[in-house]
């Protein structure tokens, strides 16, 4: 079997599973105040150091989800509820990226819908897939209000790495706040919390357990809770810990803590990939490849090999990869992604992401390039001029 799907999942690390199973025997109720309350609440704080690590930032700024999906909804709801408490600092416009996750999408769409006063607006990206800074600077001087500006560090079907420092300066002149989906770029490249309010993370995306990520927000940022209950994680997000889910997650993040090594193994599988695929099928295309790119991703097509097509030739040949996000695959739609960098449609419709990571192989690459080879030949010619034309 042969990986290459990293960024829908990535396999569980070993000592990301040894913590998880060693956090099971534990167990107990990090509230409690007994032993093996206190047993459970070390096993927690430990991983709130090993997360916070990740991006430069303080354990207390840490809030523990159940994954980037809540970890989105709670930063742009919690952000706007938060806001209402002072007149002044009341949210009324949301810039987001045309290229975010539709956890941060959909999420601003619901708030424009429950909230009259709010004015969601997508940015643009440019054809390699990098966000329009001089649309973000108008955009931020129009209206009235304060803004907040989501704009995630790396595109999660590209790779696409996304001018933070130079967002966040903007941000910062306009008095606004910014979220960060921090997810796909998460151990592939630096990151830097001090840039931003909320940052995004996930467990699953970096070799830990699924159903478990972190919102890290600024201790000064409006953040209204939405899971209310009792009062754990300083009443930000209520419900008993998920002990051994966390525990995962701040292994995973410990063991990329020492990651250069990794990262440039990561990176030369994948330039061995596009290289390999280049020289023996030199229609390929590489999408956002004039950009910086994670060193995990590759979004590329072959025109005329569909994806749907390809996806199930790769499977039987043992070989896993993605079209486009995971979320959306299933459904035959087109990456919203590309559309924003201008893609054609039928381009679109061949686009194809392989992703590596901490366990991907020099073997996995060879059987990748070996299987696209064999069902490019395979591929209709007349559809392979119809696309390139
Ligand atoms: N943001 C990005 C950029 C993602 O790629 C994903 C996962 N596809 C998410 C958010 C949602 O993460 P989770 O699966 O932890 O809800």
């Amino acid at each position: 079997m042969h990986y290459l799907d990293h960024n829908a999942t990535s396999p569980i690390r070993p000592e990301s599973l040894s913590a998880v199973t060693h956090a099971l025997a534990v167990g107990g109720n990090p509230s409690s105040i007994h032993a093996n309350g206190r047993a459970a609440r070390a096993i927690i704080e430990q991983a709130r150091e090993q997360v916070a690590a990740l991006a430069g930032a303080k354990p207390d700024s840490v809030i523990f989800t159940s994954g980037a999906t809540e970890s989105n909804n709670l930063a742009l709801f919690g952000a706007v509820e938060g806001s209402l408490e002072g007149e002044t600092s009341r949210i009324t416009r949301i810039f987001v990226s045309a290229i975010e996750h539709s956890s941060v999408l959909a999420t601003a769409g619901r708030l424009a819908e429950r909230f009259p006063w709010i004015r969601v607006s997508h940015l643009p990206v440019n054809a390699d897939g990098v966000i329009d800074l001089e649309a973000l600077r108008v955009a931020l001087r129009e209206g009235k209000g304060r803004a907040l500006v989501a704009v995630m560090a790396a595109n999660n079907e590209t790779g696409v790495v996304q001018p933070i420092a130079d967002v966040s300066r903007l941000v910062r002149e306009a008095g606004a706040l910014l979220l960060v989906d921090a997810v796909p770029a998460a151990g592939k490249t630096g990151l830097d919390f001090s840039l931003c309010d909320y940052m995004t993370l996930s467990a699953h995306k970096i070799g830990g357990p699924q159903g478990v990520g972190a919102l890290l927000v600024r201790e000064t940022v409006p953040l209204a809770p939405q899971l209310v209950g009792g009062g754990q994680q300083k009443g930000l997000r209520a419900g008993t810990e998920n002990l051994s889910g966390i525990a995962g997650f701040g292994a995973a993040a410990h063991a990329l803590a020492d990651g250069e090594g990794e990262r440039a193994r990561i990176a030369h599988l994948r330039v061995h990939f596009e290289s390999a695929l280049k020289a023996a099928a030199p229609e390929s295309i590489f999408f956002g490849s004039k950009a910086v790119r994670l060193c995990s991703t590759s979004a590329f097509a072959i025109p005329g090999l569909t994806a749907e097509t390809a996806l199930i030739g790769l499977d039987l040949d043992g070989v896993m990869m993605s079209s486009g996000s995971t979320c959306s695959s299933g459904k035959v739609a087109v990456s919203h992604v590309l559309t924003a960098m201008g893609v054609e449609e039928k381009l679109a419709a061949c686009a194809l992401r392989a992703s590596f990571g901490w366990s991907s192989s020099m073997e996995d690459v060879t059987a990748a390039v070996e299987s696209l080879l064999k069902l490019r030949e395979r591929a209709p010619k007349n559809q392979l001029s119809e696309v390139a034309a």
